[in-house]
This record gives structure tokens, C-alpha cells and sequence, in this order.
């Protein structure tokens, strides 16, 4: 069966004109899926019972709710949805392996932030990272990036999605920019782009995409401003350099509302000294963007790495501060149940 649940209006309106169905039966279907929330087709009770039969013929309502939630003792709580392979965007593998993938629910005095997975797994590689370790095993379809948002409890209070769970969106753009028109069209929730952030590694090709059909804010994970270094703890430097990447970067406005930000996850003796500082001022320059340290999380993978030193971590702060590009430290959440950045993965036990 199809899920009907993270279709747009014109995938909806295409369905009805295959389907014979009144046109407004797509307006309709939208409100029904996205600003009501349902999740049976019998429940969308101003369709006809022929039209509601004969979508149950061919489509469900996919919306699985999380299987597990942990709670961290700073109020951060991790949910686990199984990876059910329920459509043609999803990649079919043929082993018997059931994967999860986790969604971070992180409150603040002044907002709520989800953070989203968009893939199981990620072919990219990063050595500092819990998902990159774990490999790849599959990407995402739009209704199963939504039923994150959608599903939790916490759903009405969410003030900002942030794409950064497991995966790199740009590697499953479509799904990624599917789901974004779901959360920010008039006959989906209507938010505004700027509640959105999304990440990536630099896929040269796709962040232009993205940056020419979308107004979300964007993430880039840079870690280290040396490409020889660089390629050594994060392998698609190969492939997209950073320098071409902030090239690119540079031909767009970012003086207006959306935001451009880089995360550095800082590791230490591999890129938090002084040097590392300078050449980030570097390349940075000029530029309308702030940087986001992150403390490396000792237990995300690689046992020669260790975190920074938390006054080195200043020391490079300031730094850049000083040069004029704005530098903040990400508070870490969630590390008590391995809900912090560079720490999803699968789950203990839940594996088969
Ligand atoms: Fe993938 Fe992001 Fe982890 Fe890199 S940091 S391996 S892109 S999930």
C-alpha cells in the first residue's frame, strides 16, 4: 500500500485527476493529513464513502509512532522509529536486519527544537561520527521524515526543525525538500522557512540547489579549515573542497533573515589550535556567518579522539570573536542518552 502522509498539494492533485476524484478532493485531503493531523482515511469524513473506499484500495495513512523515548536528566528526550522500507524513494536491502533511526526532542526556556533524521545511517563517513560509523541503510521518504515531527507529543509545542539527525540531507534531497514543502506551504503548516535549518557536509552541487529553491536557514559541518586535515576526519573533502564550497557561499546574500552557520566540532590536538583558528579566520572572512563550536563527545567513535579542553575551547572562541566572525558554543544536550550531536546511532539491544 502507498502512504498517502507526505504528499504535496500537486502529487495530492495528480492523484485525484488519476483517480477521477473531485479537484477540491486534494485541498481537502491536505487538510485532513497535515492541518488536522489524521491518521485514517475513514476519519476524513468530508470525502464520499466512494472516494474514502477507493482510496483505501490503493493507500494508508502511514503514521508509526515511536517505539522508544528516552529522557535525558536535562529534559532532552530521544525517540526511536523502527525503518520500515514503505515506499518506492526508500532503498530495499535484502537482509532481515530491522534498523531505527532516533529524533532528538531538545526544549529550551524560549523554544522547542526537533532534530530530524533524514537517512538510517550515512555514507558520509565522518570519523567523528556515531552515524557515520555505523554505514548506510537507507534513505528517508518525506512521510517518514514528517511522521518525526508529527508523531511525538511534544509536536504543537515545536518552535524550529533542525535537519541534523541521522544523515546527510543533501544525499536524499528530494525527501528532504518534499518535507520542507509539507512544513512551510499554506495548505501544509505554514511555517516560516526560517524555523528550518538544515546541515550538510558541503555536497557542492545540492547545496546550490538548495540554496536556489529554498529559504532555510543552512548548517554547514566544516571541523577543519586545512583541506589536508580536513579529508583526513571527514573523506567528501575529496570530492567537494571547502574552499569551493565557501566560494559558493560567498555569491549569496546572507544579510537578510537567513541564517548561514558552521559547525565545528572541536577535537582535541586535531583542530582546535591556534593555527586552526587562523586559517578559519581565513577562510571565513568577509563573510555574513557565525561559527558554532561543538565539544567533541568522547564516546561518539574513534577512541584517539578526546574533546577539547574547555579553555581551549574559549581561547578559540575569543579568538575568533575578536577577528570578527561571531563564534558560540553549542550547549550539549542529551549526552546522558546518547542524544548529542555526533552520537546517534542505532540503539543497544534494539537491533535484531
Ligand atoms: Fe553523516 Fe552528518 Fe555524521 Fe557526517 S556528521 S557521517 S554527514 S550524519
Amino acid at each position: 500500500m502507498l502512504n498517502l502522509f507526505g504528499l504535496t498539494l500537486s502529487q495530492l492533485q495528480e492523484l485525484c485527476l488519476e483517480q477521477g476524484f473531485p479537484k477540491f478532493t486534494a485541498r481537502q485531503l491536505c487538510d485532513w493529513l497535515y492541518a488536522k493531523g489524521v491518521s485514517e482515511i475513514d476519519a476524513m469524513t468530508n470525502l464520499s464513502l466512494k472516494v474514502r473506499a477507493r482510496l483505501k484500495e490503493i493507500y494508508v495513512v502511514n503514521r508509526p509512532t515511536p517505539v522508544n523515548c528516552q529522557v535525558s536528566k536535562d529534559g532532552t528526550k530521544k525517540y526511536l522509529f523502527p525503518y520500515q522500507l514503505d515506499n518506492s524513494t526508500t532503498q530495499q536491502f535484502n537482509n532481515s536486519t530491522v534498523h531505527y533511526f532516533e529524533t532528538v526532542f531538545i526544549p529550551e526556556e524560549d523554544r522547542a527544537t526537533l532534530c530530524v533524521s533524514c537517512q538510517v545511517g550515512c555514507k558520509m563517513g565522518c570519523r567523528f561520527c556515531a552515524t557515520g560509523a555505523q554505514g548506510f541503510h537507507g534513505s528517508l521518504s518525506a512521510g517518514e521524515i514528517l511522521n518525526q515531527i508529527f508523531s511525538i507529543p511534544e509536536f504543537s509545542k515545536l518552535t524550529n526543525i533542525v535537519y541534523m539527525g541521522m544523515g546527510e540531507p543533501m544525499d536524499n534531497y528530494d525527501a528532504v525538500m518534499q518535507s520542507i514543502a509539507v512544513l512551510t506551504s499554506d495548505w501544509g503548516l505554514g511555517w516560516s522557512p526560517h524555523r528550518i535549518t538544515v546541515s550538510s557536509v558541503g555536497v557542492i552541487p545540492m547545496v546550490k540547489r538548495f540554496l536556489d529553491e529554498s529559504e532555510c536557514h543552512l548548517a554547514i559541518s566544516l571541523h577543519n579549515p586545512v583541506p589536508a586535515e580536513r579529508v583526513a576526519i571527514m573523506p567528501m573533502q575529496r570530492a567537494y573542497p571547502i574552499s569551493e564550497l565557501v566560494s559558493l557561499l560567498r555569491r549569496y546574500d546572507w544579510s537578510h533573515q537567513r541564517r548561514l552557520t558552521f559547525e565545528y566540532t572541536m577535537i582535541r590536538g586535531v583542530n582546535d589550535d591556534e593555527a586552526h583558528a587562523v586559517k578559519l579566520v581565513q577562510l571565513l572572512k568577509g563573510l555574513n556567518c557565525r561559527v558554532n563550536l561543538i565539544r567533541y563527545h568522547d564516546s561518539a567513535t574513534d577512541p584517539n579522539f578526546k574533546a577539547s579542553q574547555p579553555l581551549t575551547i574559549q581561547r578559540f572562541q575569543s579568538f575568533l570573536n575578536k577577528q570578527g566572525i561571531t563564534c558560540t558554543l553549542r550547549t550539549s544536550r542529551g549526552e546522558d542518552i546518547m542524544a548529542a550531536c555526533g552520537l546517534l546511532a542505532k540503539v543497544k539491544g534494539r537491533d535484531a
